[in-house]
């Protein structure tokens, strides 16, 4: 353990801040350990707000641990009030009903708010980020509410899905020209296009609100009018800094930090969705269940003095309707082989690099797939493209090396 830390603070009482602090106690950090929150639930996990949170019938949020387990891990729980300001010179975070927690080290794990659309009517726009978020949304949905998603993102096709499943109508509106554009190549859009509209979801690409009238009535830039009683909002998000703003340790991303989670600041250290961490493609901010689990575990041990780099390569899933799509790694670039039938229900995306390496996957609805994928990935193994794309060689098989098994490498 590094020397004279007493007391760690943590700013943001999410999935990264909750895991940071249970893997702090678990590595046997022994002094003050507060977890601060401006929301009033228990840390939880956001992906059921999209998924679980939306389907019919009783409705429970689930919290990421069992209820005692703040108490006996000795973590102080501060809920329900913001943290205003990081006084760093005297290592305080100070909150807005004007109290403060004094640190040695800072952790800040505030996450993210979704990015607001301008000129919004405020009554029946939406946003999905908490629980009350989804909530609210799931009301409209009971109520026979049809709903207008802007942006073809994770979020906007998680909840459509939702929306469609329910019998509602609902339409996609995204100004790209096609489906999540970020995270997925054209094959695995065409899919989701395809599947969507299959199952009787609208999608207009290129274009966007111009304007909204009280009836519910919402003209496009294509000049295109959709009626729609909520619109639901998932255009990206903006990182929660505000915090720290005035100190030198942000960039345009984030809280930037170093691979073991460490800010320009030697007392202050970030995780989860608001931090902008180093990757192969430069810096980023890693929005995923995965990194806030184990990235946010990594930093702790880093807290710890075991400054291991974390490697991780990212990996998210999203389930919309019968589809469960999930990209491992760099799923964008260097040479994609397809295993399976794009056409099909199902089918496989890896990612080689010029030396035939496995980098990425994206996977639909072939859970196997990635997970071989993510063993591989972790192996560096080098694959043979040819067997890869031909579906009656075993994945198993596809290894460049001649007689090697996944076993043996
Ligand atoms: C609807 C939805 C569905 C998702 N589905 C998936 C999925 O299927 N797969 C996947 O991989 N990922 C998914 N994600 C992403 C994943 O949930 C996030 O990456 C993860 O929650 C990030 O954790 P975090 O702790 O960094 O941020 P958060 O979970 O947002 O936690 C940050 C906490 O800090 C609080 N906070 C912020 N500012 C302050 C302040 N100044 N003072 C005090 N508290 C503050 C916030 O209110 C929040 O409680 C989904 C996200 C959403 C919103």
């Amino acid at each position: 353990m590094q020397q004279n830390v007493e007391r760690i603070v943590i700013a943001g009482a999410g999935q990264a801040g909750a895991s940071a602090a249970i893997e702090l106690r678990r590595a046997g950090f022994q002094g003050g350990l507060v977890l601060v929150g401006d929301e009033v639930h228990a840390p939880y996990e956001r992906p059921q707000l999209s998924k679980e949170m939306l389907k019919p019938g009783e409705v429970t949020l689930r919290a990421m641990r069992e209820e005692d387990v703040y108490e006996t891990f000795s973590i102080q729980l501060a809920l329900g009030t913001k943290a205003t300001h990081v006084d760093a010179e005297r290592r305080r975070l100070v909150m807005e009903d004007g109290t403060h927690h004094d640190y040695d080290r800072l952790l800040l794990a505030t996450g993210v708010r979704p990015r607001s659309l301008p000129d919004a009517d405020a009554r029946r726009v939406r946003y999905l980020r908490t629980v009350e978020d989804a909530l609210q949304l799931r009301e409209d949905i009971e109520q026979g509410h049809s709903i207008a998603v802007v942006g073809g993102g994770v979020i906007g096709l998680e909840v459509a899905a939702a929306v469609n499943a329910r019998g509602n109508p609902v339409v996609v509106i995204e100004a790209g020209q096609r489906l999540m554009m970020r995270s997925v190549d054209e094959r695995i859009a065409r899919y989701l296009d395809r599947t969507h509209r299959g199952r009787g979801v609208d999608i207009r690409y290129g274009t966007q609100i111009t304007s909204w009238d009280a009836s519910g009535m919402l003209t496009l830039s294509d000049g295109s009018r959709i009626q729609a009683d909520r619109v639901l909002v998932g255009i990206g998000v903006v990182p929660n800094t505000e915090l720290v703003a005035h100190l030198d340790i942000t960039d345009e991303l984030g809280v930037r930090v170093d691979a073991c989670g460490r800010t320009a600041l030697r007392d202050i250290y970030a995780t989860g969705d608001v931090a902008s961490q180093p990757g192969a493609g430069g810096f980023a901010r890693v929005e995923t269940w995965a990194n806030a689990q184990d990235h946010a575990a990594a930093v702790a041990r880093s807290l710890m003095g075991d400054a291991s780099p974390y490697q991780s390569p990212t990996w998210f899933w999203s389930d919309q309707g019968m589809t469960n799509l999930q990209v491992l790694g760099n799923a964008m670039q260097g040479t994609p082989v397809l295993r399976g039938d794009e056409h099909g229900d199902r089918f496989s995306i890896f990612w080689l690099d010029t030396a035939d390496r496995l980098t990425g996957c994206s996977a639909v609805n072939s859970p196997k797939d990635m997970a071989m994928a993510r063993r591989w990935i972790r192996q560096s193994a080098v694959l043979e493209p040819r067997l890869l794309a031909d579906l009656s060689h075993p994945l198993r098989d596809c290894l460049a090396l001649a007689g090697a098994t996944t076993e043996e490498i």
